[in-house]
């Protein structure tokens, strides 16, 4: 970490590594297999992290480093369209119907802000209007009142984002559709795009309310804003066809990432083909990059799609649920406030005793125990997001011993933050 420090800026290449947001020094990672990973040290630890959410497989699987090892020996770029693109895109639009067309990129950040253009082109309008709290990657427009590391770290609205762009970006509370739907009225006819993670994940684990995505949906068409799930995080988590399938309610774009490149750089962003049609060079607004659809990329977001069946999500969904059941009761034992929640493979927690509906209710959380916490479950080998404000994963992986293995030193950490 002492050169890291002195080649990278906090020592890492993306914030939150940093343990910013818990104190104390990161650990360096060496290897990881299935549900654990180990540091350099030695050290054992159960993972809820999973590279950040991508390794729905758990890390390592075979059926991944299979399909690398075969793709790579026929090359590794070539800027040419390949047959696995068509692959990975037909098996992403039969989970995800209302993905009729897609893109493939290399980043959430490069999905939102490409469909965000792509919005603005659409509509003619420069507004978008986003949540409190809700993380859409590090582009200009999506730096204000945002949440994962920009929440971690406590910092306001960038600076280096003009006024002039974060002007344009406006912004409501998450589940709060009256004041919503407020600043909807306020600037009809000037939003091009509504986006929002269906789920929240970048402000913790925060679930929508039962009307807030069809009010989302109605709002979206009473003013003729694009409506943008933003599913990077939550695509293949929440439901096999994602936000769509789990409330019912379609998007116009959606924005996807993580899961579907099984741990390598791949996004993607797509919905109705009218609107997708209007990207380059099918039509006029530009959006390249050199390494999109990547090949080793590409085969293994089809590797891991391929295993991840509705029945294996469904029982890495189960293995979850038994995670946050087994959590909420260790709370109750030990007697700090707690509420926590999951939705598919996604789930979070907050050391509070009310449940969490908003950023704002998030904020309001024990984030001090949380850090005890946090320290006290790595040094009995469980590792959790080094945030109060992400929320955490599960893998096929993680079978029930190591979920009941996992409880038993949460339970204890929990005692040892609470005395603290
Ligand atoms: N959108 C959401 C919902 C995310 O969670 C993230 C990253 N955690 C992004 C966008 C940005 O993705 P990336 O880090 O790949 O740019």
């Amino acid at each position: 970490m002492a050169q890291a420090r002195e080649l990278f800026p906090g020592g890492v290449n993306s914030p939150v590594r940093a343990f910013g947001g818990v104190g104390g020094e990161p650990f360096i990672v060496e290897r990881g297999a299935g549900a654990r990973i180990w540091d350099v040290d030695g050290r054992e630890l159960i993972d809820f992290v999973l590279s950040w959410g991508p390794l729905v497989l758990g890390h390592a699987p075979a059926v991944v480093l299979d399909a690398l090892a075969a793709t790579m020996r026929s090359g590794t770029s070539f800027g040419i369209p390949t047959a696995l693109e068509n692959d990975l895109g037909v098996m992403i639009r039969e989970r995800m119907p209302h993905i009729e067309m897609l893109r493939f990129v290399s980043s959430g950040t490069e999905a939102t802000m490409s469909a965000v253009r792509l919005a603005r082109a659409h509509t003619g309008r420069d507004l978008i209007l986003k949540f409190d709290g809700c993380y859409h990657g590090h582009a200009d427009g999506f730096l204000v009142r945002a949440g994962s590391g920009v929440a971690t770290l406590g910092l306001p609205n960038s600076p280096g984002v003009p006024d002039a762009v974060a002007a344009l970006t406006l912004t409501a509370d998450f589940n709060d559709l009256a004041g919503t739907s407020a600043v909807v009225r306020q600037n009809a006819g000037r939003l091009a795009a509504i986006i929002v993670e269906p789920v929240v994940g970048n402000a913790g684990f925060i679930a929508p309310d039962a009307a807030f995505l069809p009010g989302l949906r109605a709002l979206a068409d009473e003013s003729g804003a694009v409506l943008i799930f933003d599913e990077v995080m939550t695509g293949f988590r929440i439901a096999p066809g994602g936000a769509t399938e789990r409330f019912g309610v379609r998007a116009d774009l959606t924005t996807l990432g993580k899961v579907i490149g099984g741990g390598l750089p791949v996004a993607a962003y797509g919905g109705r083909a009218d609107l997708m049609r209007l990207i380059a060079p099918s039509g006029p607004v530009y959006q390249a990059g050199t390494l999109s659809g990547n090949p080793l990329a590409m085969a293994a977001g089809i590797a891991t799609l391929h295993a991840l069946t509705p029945a294996v999500h469904n029982r890495i969904a189960t293995a979850t649920t038994r995670l946050v059941g087994g959590l909420r009761e260790a709370a109750a034992r030990v007697g700090v406030p707690f509420t926590a929640d999951c939705a598919g493979s996604m789930f979070g927690f907050f050391f509070r005793a009310e449940p969490v509906r908003s950023y704002r209710d998030a904020r309001s959380a024990d984030v001090a125990l949380f850090r005890r916490f946090f320290h006290a479950a790595l040094e009995r080998g469980v590792y959790i997001a080094p945030s109060a404000f992400e929320a955490g994963f599960v893998s096929v992986a993680h079978r029930e011993s190591d979920i009941d293995e996992a409880l038993a030193k949460m339970e204890e950490a929990m005692v040892v933050a609470r005395a603290a």
